[in-house]
């Protein structure tokens, strides 16, 4: 057909959904992962937890690492309290092209800020370029092997507010040992997290 997943996960979500409703586009995008191809988005299953986390923590600054087309962080950014704001990192320039419609077509625009690049690169630079002094709570779900290095250095940027969740995706399976190791041995990590 030529086109890719994501471009056909837009589709569905301007088919499938309600400009305005990122409910409905949370919904559309589940259904169309369920039933007609999987992507690796966070999911109903697990998506759920992360809302749990989201309504109870209520945080003022979320950090994504990984947007892929936008499912959690339209899902997060939902759930935030009005004068939230959530930055997230995508470093697949086409992804992120069709996040942005994503975010866009749920109006969400306002308070998510999608920024194309690196976690590597950009983690250093959201203090000084975003005006960001802490995250409340951060959502790990990028590559595996950049759990750990990213967590050390959101803790080297003092980017951590004290009592911060950490909230990973995918480390059992495919598995990130030595982020899980770090954060249950760390004297500053207070590990809590859902495990999968
Ligand atoms: N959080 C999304 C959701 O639940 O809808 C799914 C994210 S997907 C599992 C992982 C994404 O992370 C991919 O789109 C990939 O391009 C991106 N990624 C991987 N490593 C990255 C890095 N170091 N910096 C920025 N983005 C990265
Ligand atoms: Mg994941």
């Amino acid at each position: 057909t030529g086109s890719t997943r994501p471009q056909r996960i837009l589709r569905a979500v301007q088919k499938n959904s309600t400009r305005g409703s990122p409910c409905s586009v949370v919904n559309a995008i589940d259904d169309y992962c369920k039933h007609k191809e999987w992507a690796m988005n966070v999911g109903d299953e697990k998506g759920i937890i992360v809302d749990d986390v989201v309504l109870e923590l209520k945080p003022i600054t979320v950090l994504e690492l990984g947007t892929y087309c936008a499912y959690s962080t339209v899902r997060i950014a939902n759930l935030l309290p009005p004068e939230a704001k959530l930055i997230t990192l995508e470093f697949n320039a086409e992804s992120a092209a069709i996040a942005r419609e994503i975010i866009t077509w749920a109006g969400l625009e306002e308070k998510i800020q999608l920024i194309i690049g690196a976690s590597g690169d950009w983690i250093p630079r959201l203090k000084e370029e975003f005006g960001i002094e802490t995250f409340d709570l951060v959502f790990l779900d990028h590559w595996k092997d950049r759990y750990l290095p990213d967590t050390k250095l959101l803790e080297k940027c003092g980017l951590l507010k004290p009592g911060a969740v950490l909230l990973a995706d995918n480390v059992i399976c495919p598995g990130t040992p030595d982020y899980l190791d770090y954060v249950r041995n760390s004297p500053r990590m207070a590990g809590r997290g859902a495990e999968e």
